[in-house]
């Protein structure tokens, strides 16, 4: 036998793709997924099915949704003028569990990574800069007062807000940061629920 069969092979590349799987461990879940029962394995392609068809992203903020009606955007009571920029869905959720942001949501889905050729041009920057030029790109139609940077706070976040509070201080925006309870190098969506409404209240000027 000069391999695994092909079907296997595809499967194990499949998984060596995912962020953080070595090839060790691509094979371990492959074959974990051939020792299930074809329910089990049936289940996980098609959740995977649906993730990839069904969810779609806001056409305003980027944030992930079921369908192009988003919770946030389309909310009246939230103030469409303050806009808080993240870099990844999970960073959404982790700020709305704590309840204290009454604001909406730009997210970037990545952030600038000069040494990994993540240029501008890689996340969602150009329609970030669209919502702040053009009141009607904007939810609620509402004109951006202020961006509050919520990168986290490691060299590429830097990098990321840096180029932001660059670009939207050109245009007359007012530019905060979340406060640095966050601890350097720590993760938005893995801080704790008080410590992540703590550095929206404490947000500071650039
Ligand atoms: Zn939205």
């Amino acid at each position: 036998m000069k391999g695994y069969p092909e079907s296997v092979s595809r499967l194990i590349d499949a998984f060596a793709r995912l962020p953080g799987i070595g090839r060790r461990s691509a094979e371990r879940l492959a074959f974990h997924v051939l020792r299930e029962s074809s329910q089990e394995a049936m289940s996980l392609a098609q959740a995977i099915t649906d993730a990839k068809t069904r969810i779609v992203h806001c056409p305003t903020c980027w944030n992930i949704c079921d369908d192009l009606h988003c919770e946030i955007c389309s909310d009246p009571r939230r103030e469409a003028s303050i806009v808080l920029v993240v870099e990844q869905p999970k960073d959404v959720l982790a700020i709305e569990k704590t309840g204290s942001f009454r604001g909406i949501y730009h997210v970037l889905l990545g952030r600038l990574d000069p040494l990994a050729g993540v240029g501008p041009e890689g996340i969602v920057l150009e329609p970030l800069l669209a919502r702040i030029d053009d009141p009607s790109k904007n939810a609620q139609q509402v004109k951006i007062e202020e961006l509050v940077l919520g990168m986290n706070p490691d060299l590429e976040g830097d990098t990321t807000a840096l180029w932001i509070a660059r670009e939207a201080t050109k245009r007359g925006v007012r530019v905060t940061r979340l406060a640095r309870g966050l601890a350097s190098g720590s993760q938005l969506d893995l801080a704790n629920p008080g410590v992540i409404a703590d550095a929206i209240a404490g947000r500071t000027g650039i």
